[in-house]
């Protein structure tokens, strides 16, 4: 790595900081992942920058604040199985992969999705599972294997009115999940506990602006949302 690309890591680490990241093994992780590896080649310049940047068919990969903040709100340990719905380019969990036993993560582009596990391969991150289905269903039972529940849940695109109930279902007694709800424009990030089988708590934790989560799988390349 040259000295200009370390000096951006370095200043978007400390940028970090001072907006209230204060877990080391977050801002460590976010400053171990090549964020440059996950944007297309005309956002190489800005790869580095607390912006989000475009990934194609009209997603986004989050500003590195919203990463970090979400990833510190789950209070993750190394023994978490985590599932992360809206896979994207991949970075958001590669940073989970850094922090956590492992990650399942979903995503509905199968293009999208393709692009994303030749990082994770080129990369050597294991411990990641990724498959291109309909995330609001939750993680499907694959050869009669259950992954569910999870310790944590990540959603990185919006619920319009309220979470999909198949993903607090998958939340672990005792576990967590943070998602933005709410139309564009209005959106805000929710914690989520799930306290017992019946019962959770909510908290509101950031006004945020995310693309929608959207019903089913999609290879159709017209289909942007
Ligand atoms: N976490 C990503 C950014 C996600 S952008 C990253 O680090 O790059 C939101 C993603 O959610 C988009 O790629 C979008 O296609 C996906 N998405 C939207 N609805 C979905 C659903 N129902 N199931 C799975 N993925 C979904």
């Amino acid at each position: 790595m040259n000295i200009q690309a370390a000096n951006k890591r370095i200043r978007l680490i400390m940028d970090l900081r001072m907006q209230g990241i204060t877990d080391t093994n977050v801002l460590s992780a976010i400053e171990r992942v090549p964020r440059d590896y996950f944007v297309p080649p005309y956002a190489q310049d800005q790869a580095w920058e607390n912006t989000a940047l475009p990934i194609g068919l009209g997603q986004t990969i989050s500003q590195p604040f919203v990463v970090a903040f979400m990833t510190q709100a789950l209070e993750l340990t190394d023994r978490d199985k985590v599932l992360e719905i809206g896979t994207g380019c991949g970075y958001q969990a590669a940073v989970l992969s850094r922090l956590v036993r492992r990650v399942y993560t979903i995503e509905r582009y199968k293009d999208l999705l393709r692009m994303a596990e030749k990082r994770f391969d080129y990369l050597k991150l294991r411990n990641i599972t990724a498959i291109a289905a309909d995330g609001m269903k939750g993680w499907p039972k694959i050869h009669g294997i259950d992954q569910a529940p999870f310790d944590k849940i990540i959603v990185t695109a919006a619920a319009r009115e309220k979470p999909p109930e198949a993903l607090i279902n998958q939340i672990r007694v005792g576990g967590s999940m943070i998602i933005p709800v709410g139309g564009v424009g209005e959106q805000m990030l929710k914690l989520y506990k799930r306290e017992s089988d019946e019962a959770y708590s909510v908290r509101d934790m950031l006004p945020v602006r995310f693309v929608p989560l959207l019903p089913d799988v999609s290879d159709d390349k017209n289909d942007v949302s």
